[in-house]
C-alpha cells in the first residue's frame, strides 16, 4: 500500500498561497463538472494518479448518471461537462451522458486515451464523439515512441497514433473544421514540463512531419507525487528530490487559475471533490455538500452560488498545481 504523502513538514501549501494572495484559497463561480466515471481502463500507465486498469471495476451508478443530467438542467452556470476515468468510454451508459449533456449545450471533454477508439466494441466511438462535437483531451506524453512506451506500455505510441489519424480523418484538430483535439504533454520522469508554447510548436511540427497528424493545442502538465507515481519515485529514490523541486518552483501567478476554483470533481461513487487529485487522495470538498444527491438538492432548492466563496482543501501535494507555469487539466496556468 502506497504511504500517505509527506512533503516537507514544516512548509504548508496553505501558507504559502494564503501569504501570496492575502487569504486562504476559496472557490469561485462553478463551471465545469468533472465527473470520473470510473476507474476501469483498457490501459496501466505507470504515471497514472487513479490507478485505473483493465481489472478495476468501480463504475459510477444510473443513477448518478441521471443525476448529473438533472444537475446539468437546473444549473446554467455549469458550461462544461469534462468526463474522465479510467477510460471513460468503456462506461455503459457514457454515450447517454454525452448526448444527453450536448442536448442540454453544454461544451464536453472527453479525456481520450486514443488506444480505446482501437478496442473492440468501440469501432463507432469517434464517429459518436464527432458527431456529438464533443472536445477530444488526448493523452500523449511525447511524440517520440521510446518515451510514450516506457510510460504507457509496448504498442502504446503506434496505437496512439493510429487513434490521432482516425479522429483526423473525421476533421479533428483540422482547421475550420471545429471539432477540437488537444493533446496532454507530461514528463516521463521526474521534472517540470518545459515551457508550454514551444513544446507545442515542436509537437506540431514533429507529428505534421512524421505522421500527418493535426491537433489544436497541446497541455503541459506536471505529474503529481501521489499514487502509481509516487510509488515509483519512491522506488527510485527520487521522491524527496522530486518534491523540493515543486515547493522551490512555486509560482503565486498560478494561483488565480487554479483549476479547483471553478471545478467540482464528482467520484465514480457520487462524493465530490475540489479536483481529480483531491478525489484519488480522498481529500472531501472544503465546505458542504459532500456528494452529488446533496449538490443535486441545493440546485433543485436554492442555487450552486451557495458553494462560492468555500474554503478549498487543499495539501501538499498542490505544490503540483504551482510549480512553475502551474498545471491543470487545461495545461499551463502562467
Ligand atoms: S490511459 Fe489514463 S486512465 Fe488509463 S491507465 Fe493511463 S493514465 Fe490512467
Ligand atoms: S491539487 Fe487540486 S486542490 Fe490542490 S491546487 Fe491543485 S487543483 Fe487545487
Amino acid at each position: 500500500m502506497t504511504p500517505p504523502l509527506v512533503l516537507h513538514k514544516d512548509i504548508s501549501f496553505n501558507d504559502r498561497a494564503s501569504k501570496a494572495i492575502g487569504a486562504p484559497l476559496t472557490r469561485s463561480t462553478l463551471t465545469t463538472l468533472q465527473v470520473n466515471l470510473g476507474k476501469r481502463c483498457n490501459m496501466a500507465c505507470l504515471h497514472c494518479h487513479v490507478e485505473a486498469g483493465p481489472k478495476r471495476t468501480e463504475e459510477m451508478s444510473v443513477e448518478h448518471i441521471d443525476d448529473i443530467l438533472e444537475l446539468l438542467s437546473l444549473s446554467p452556470q455549469i458550461s462544461t461537462l469534462d468526463v474522465t476515468g479510467g477510460a471513460p468510454e468503456l462506461h455503459p451508459h457514457f454515450k447517454r451522458l454525452v448526448s444527453g449533456a450536448r442536448d442540454l449545450g453544454r461544451r464536453v471533454i472527453d479525456r481520450c486515451n486514443l488506444s480505446i477508439l482501437l478496442e473492440p466494441g468501440q469501432e463507432d466511438l469517434a464517429h459518436f464523439l464527432a458527431e456529438q462535437r464533443v472536445e477530444v483531451v488526448a493523452s500523449l506524453p511525447c511524440y517520440l515512441e521510446a518515451n510514450v512506451e516506457r510510460q504507457r506500455g509496448k504498442g502504446s505510441f503506434s496505437k496512439s497514433v493510429e487513434g490521432l489519424l482516425i479522429l483526423n480523418a473525421l476533421g479533428y484538430g483540422l482547421p475550420e473544421s471545429g471539432l477540437i483535439l488537444n493533446l496532454v504533454y507530461n514528463p516521463t520522469g521526474p521534472s517540470l514540463p518545459p515551457p508550454q508554447p514551444a513544446l507545442e510548436e515542436a509537437y506540431h511540427q514533429q507529428l505534421k512531419t512524421r505522421f500527418g497528424i493535426e491537433f489544436n493545442y497541446l497541455f503541459t502538465i506536471t505529474n503529481m507525487p501521489i499514487k502509481r507515481f509516487q510509488t515509483q519515485l519512491q522506488h527510485n529514490g527520487e521522491l524527496e528530490r522530486y518534491q523540493a523541486l515543486l515547493i522551490d518552483h512555486f509560482n503565486s501567478a498560478t494561483l488565480e487559475g487554479l483549476m479547483c476554483r471553478e471545478l467540482l470533481s464528482v467520484s465514480w461513487d457520487g462524493r465530490l471533490y475540489d479536483c481529480d487529485f483531491n478525489q484519488m487522495l480522498e481529500l472531501p470538498l472544503g465546505a458542504a455538500p459532500q456528494n452529488l444527491s446533496a449538490l443535486l438538492e441545493l440546485a433543485r432548492s436554492q442555487s450552486l452560488q451557495h458553494i462560492e466563496g468555500a474554503k478549498i482543501h487543499t495539501a501538499s501535494h498542490c505544490f503540483g498545481c504551482t510549480a512553475g507555469a502551474g498545471s491543470s487539466c487545461g495545461g499551463a496556468l502562467s
